[in-house]
């Protein structure tokens, strides 16, 4: 702390909010004097009110009995409680540690899913008293649509900021057949993946729980489906696996029958194979559907593509979904980035439906999404469609994932935003050029 707050003379208790009492040497700028607050209250949410000291008792008080020195009186507010980070639970836990009655989570939970209100003012089913004591409580963090895209094709994608200035993104795909929300885990990626633009973001943060709901919130809200059914693909920035609990966590609160009651068939969650994520994964009540990015059929190959296949060898992910849990009729997806002359062989297609033998899978071919810095080239159509038909000729049930949004860089592996903050096209290109 600097030295210019010479006494923290404690909390004045009784008060709401609390008051600091302190004094200085000098004057302060505002600006000083938020910072001493700051540093006072460590780093708490501290709005600082400067009076003059003779307008308080215990300040006139302290004035007179340090004669000379002048006592500056700040007020220190305790941080806003995010209520977007709370499942249902924990919020009527945070209810009723406040004094309020549990009953009233169920009301909030409406209100910011349902109906996508956040300001607790327009929450009208609570008493004015109530939602005056909630603001000065609670707060509803949601992440800000900077910038909301439209491709020909109907995509969507949404540019959000979090609190801290990072950005994601998170798309829009209408009609396929349902409407899909494509959702981020991370601000960026660890993985590596050599043909995906995340991937060269490297990982610059997990989003939190409350922050993956919000991108649905936000999404619903965007486009009028708040009160209809949609699915959600995490298959945005990011590996799920790799954030594990801020991912479940989300599920859990999107699922919540007072909020969006989204179904977990209607999530799919794509994961590289992070085994030990797979295995807490196959003990989950509410169990998304899975996607395997595949990608190769021999380790040498994946371990090139795809950097934690040195870590969880092709054997080992396959065996860990042969004893996956799954509900009757369903299957596991098996994505498949196609990349021209690298692993859109009809030796590779033979490979691949011997690998996934005894597994009850489908699979996904993904023909590249090509991008300045991507060092691969996208196959032409007989040659995928060749590689799904020898597939199909083994029984596997095969589709082509149709790229969506590429006019405006929505499509798969094309969701990038330098260091989470988000740059101009310009920007991206020499930062892929690297
Ligand atoms: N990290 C997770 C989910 C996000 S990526 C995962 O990898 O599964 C979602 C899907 O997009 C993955 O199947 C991934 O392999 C695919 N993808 C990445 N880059 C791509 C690109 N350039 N073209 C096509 N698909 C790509
Ligand atoms: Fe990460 Fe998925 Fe991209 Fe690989 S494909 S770098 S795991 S987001």
């Amino acid at each position: 702390m600097c030295g210019c707050v010479t006494n923290a003379l404690g909390f004045c208790r009784g008060q709401r909010p609390p008051t600091l009492l302190a004094t200085c040497r000098k004057s302060l700028t505002d600006r000083e004097l938020e910072e001493q607050a700051h540093n006072i209250t460590r780093g708490g949410n501290a709005a600082i009110a400067k009076t003059a000291p003779q307008s308080d008792s215990r300040g006139a008080l302290l004035s007179r009995r340090r004669s000379g020195t002048p006592t500056v009186q700040f007020k220190v507010v305790a941080p806003l409680l995010n209520l977007a980070e709370l499942d249902l639970p924990e919020l009527e836990a945070a209810l009723a540690d406040r004094g309020h009655e549990r009953f009233h989570a169920r009301q909030l939970y409406r209100w910011i899913y349902k109906r996508g209100v956040t300001d607790f003012e327009k929450m009208t089913d609570l008493s004015k008293t109530l939602r005056a004591r909630l603001a000065t409580e609670f707060e509803v963090v949601t992440p800000k649509v900077v910038s909301d895209q439209r491709s020909v094709d109907g995509t969507r994608k949404f540019v959000l900021e979090l609190a801290d200035q990072r950005c994601i993104e998170a798309v829009f795909i209408p009609d396929t057949p349902a409407m899909t929300f494509c959702i981020s885990t991370q601000v960026g990626c660890a993985m590596g993946c050599g043909f995906c633009l995340t991937g060269k973001m490297g990982l610059v943060r997990n989003l939190t729980a409350g922050e993956i709901a919000g991108q649905v919130r936000v999404l619903a809200a965007a486009t009028g489906l708040l009160d209809h059914p949609f699915n959600i693909v995490l298959m945005g920035m990011g590996e799920p696996l790799h954030n594990y609990d801020g991912t479940m966590k989300a599920l859990r609160m999107l699922h919540d029958e007072n909020g969006l009651s989204v179904s977990p068939r209607r999530v799919t969650l794509s994961t590289v194979g992070i085994v030990p994520g797979l295995e807490r994964l196959a003990h989950e009540p509410l169990m998304p559907n899975l996607a395997i990015s595949l990608h190769a059929t021999t380790d040498e190959q994946r371990s090139e593509l795809v950097p934690p296949n040195r870590k969880y060898p092709l054997a080992e992910i396959l065996e860990t979904c042969r004893r996956f849990p799954l509900k009757r009729r369903s299957r596991i997806t098996f994505e498949y980035v196609m990349l021209e002359g690298v692993n859109d062989t009809p030796e590779d297609a033979r490979r691949l439906a011997k690998l996934l033998s005894g597994i009850k899978a489908k699979v996904n071919l993904i023909p590249l999404n090509p991008a300045p810095g991507i060092p691969y080239e996208r196959p032409s159509d007989e040659r995928v469609d060749r590689f799904a038909q020898i597939l199909a000729d083994r029984y596997l049930t095969v589709s082509v994932r149709k790229s969506r949004g590429q006019d405006i860089r929505a499509a798969c592996g094309q969701l990038i935003v330098e260091g989470g903050v988000k740059k101009s096209a310009a920007q991206q290109m020499a930062l892929l050029m690297r």
